[in-house]
């Protein structure tokens, strides 16, 4: 099967392009092949785009969102069929297939919502007779940009919101999973979303990303990925001027104190380090542990490290999938030789893993470190595989400034049972999001999602917060009083 873009309600034909194998991580088999655009495709579905959006801008926002009701509608009946592919595409676990795809799914009902409510101001003005008010008006034409860790929650992330604004947008998924931007160009179709309001081209970031930057139609870009490549997105977005709202990358850690429910506190860095392979952006790669239970946390974390079945993401009792491609692999283990050339102590692990059934595929075999010194590169550098730190500590305020030491913002959590402990950690630990008693992982979409330092540029995915990527601020101003009234002159 071929994939190809999704330009003004029609899918288009190839036409002698260029296509990329899709190849499913958990055992190397070519599953589809994607186009590979170009400029003249980024233009077209920006022209469709346009077109569309003068008049989708007009269309009540609460019926917009009865588009959004209707495509979570049809996720939530297609549920596990995308959570199927979700897995093929990219391998993390089914469960967690599951789990992304209910995101997207909550997300639908929850913009949808906001089309009720899409709140302004109204103020008092400072004259008689003269009413003043604030409303989010749609930007226009969007640029999305997605990774392909989260196929589909991220992108549910940025496009609902868009729609629901009244914009019409170009979404460009990662080159290795186009298969789930495909199912939802499906679904915007079925809907019956309006021609060129949501438009999908396939192709790599240099290529399609490129193009969508330097459209002089595209207003906004809003990207996830790498700190790298957003820092180049960032770049050539200033150029010509784009609002460009970044998420990037993470170094998060868990921290357990001297008086944490240990069994708790495992159960949680094991689900946050070693969930997708550790390819999430807010995976747990550092443990900051107090020094009076360092020893008692790594036997622990040892022993429910034995249990970990790692294989194909679709078989259920398989705990630890396989990660994205062979590059990510090998970029792993050589993070996994620079740690012990930093001499940290290699406690499990450290190996690629390729016999029997894991051949083909790209495994790598869950792995922890311990006596980690803070300033490591392991320590400060993003792995993005199931590569776990230990770093020992001796107080609070030492945990959280090895916390914040890292050039990353995105994402801690700390277990204990003080409350002071707790509520001084969530002011202090310099990060988008905080958890207490709770591993690193496990975002609701009603809240803002994103973070501080080289995880962002001070936009939010999700919750309100993503309604200001995607609306201007308008302020009217309506003067009854039949004469020119002059503000801040003739308020005497
Ligand atoms: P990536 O390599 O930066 O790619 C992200 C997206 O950007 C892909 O669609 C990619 O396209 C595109 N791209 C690449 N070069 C580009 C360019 N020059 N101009 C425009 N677009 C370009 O990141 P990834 O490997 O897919 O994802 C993993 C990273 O994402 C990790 O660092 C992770 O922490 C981060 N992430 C952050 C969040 C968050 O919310 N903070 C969430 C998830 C993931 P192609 O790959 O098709 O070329």
């Amino acid at each position: 099967m071929k994939l190809n873009n999704y330009i003004n309600g029609s899918w288009q034909e190839g036409g002698g392009a260029d296509y990329a194998a899709v190849v499913n991580p958990a055992n190397g088999e070519t599953l589809c092949e994607v186009k590979l655009s170009g400029k003249q495709d980024v233009d077209e579905a920006v022209k469709a785009a346009k077109r569309a959006q003068k008049e989708w801008a007009l269309v009540p926002a609460p019926k917009r969102a009865d588009y959004l009701y209707e495509i979570g509608r049809l996720m939530k009946e297609r549920k596990e069929h995308l959570a199927q592919v979700l897995t093929k595409e990219m391998g993390k676990v089914i469960e967690e297939g599951r789990g992304e795809v209910q995101e997207g799914i909550d997300m639908a009902f929850y913009m949808a919502g906001e089309g009720r409510r899409l709140f302004g101001e109204t103020v008092p003005s400072e004259l008689q007779d003269k009413f003043a008010m604030s409303v989010r008006a749609p930007i226009g034409v969007v640029g999305l940009i997605t990774p392909w860790n989260f196929p589909v929650a991220i992108a549910t992330w940025k496009s609902f919101p868009a729609i629901v604004a009244g914009n019409t947008f170009i979404w460009k998924p990662a080159t290795e999973t186009p298969m789930m931007a495909y199912e939802m160009a499906r679904i915007f179709d079925e809907v019956g979303l309006p021609a060129g309001v949501a438009n999908v081209v396939f192709g790599s970031g240099g290529e399609v990303g490129t193009a969508m930057i330097e459209h002089p139609d595209i207003r906004v870009i809003s990207f996830t990925g790498s700190t790298e490549t957003g820092r180049s997105v960032a770049e050539l977005g200033g150029r010509h001027l784009k609002k460009v709202s970044l998420e990037m990358g993470g170094k998060n850690a868990v921290i357990v104190m001297d008086d944490a429910d240990l069994d708790l506190a495992v159960e949680g860095i094991l689900w946050s380090a070693f969930g997708t392979a550790g390819q999430r952006c807010t995976a747990c790669s550092r443990v900051i542990v107090h020094r009076d239970v360092k020893e008692e946390l790594e036997q622990r974390l040892l022993k429910q490290m034995e249990g970990l079945t790692i294989g194909d993401g679709l078989d259920e009792s398989v705990k630890i999938g396989p990660v994205i491609n062979a590059p990510a692999l090998e970029k792993i283990h050589s993070y996994v030789e620079i740690g012990k050339k930093e001499g940290a102590k290699l406690l499990a692990g450290g190996r690629i893993l390729e016999d029997g059934s894991l051949k083909g595929g790209y495994y790598y075999e869950p792995t922890l470190f311990t006596d980690v010194k803070w300033d490591s590169r392991i320590a400060q550098e993003e792995i993005f595989g199931p590569v776990i730190s230990l770093i020992e500590v001796d107080s609070l305020d030492e945990a959280i400034e090895v916390n914040n030491s890292v050039t990353y913002g995105l994402s801690s959590s700390i277990f204990t049972r003080d409350v002071n402990q707790a509520f001084r950690a969530q002011r202090d630990l310099d990060t988008g999001i905080v958890y207490v008693n709770a591993g690193t992982t496990g975002a609701e979409i009603h809240l803002p999602f994103g973070g501080t330092k080289g995880t962002g540029n001070g936009h939010r995915d999700s919750g309100v917060a993503a309604l200001d990527v995607f609306t201007e601020w308008k302020s009217i101003y309506v003067d009854y009083s039949g004469k020119l009234q002059r503000a801040q002159i003739d308020t005497e």
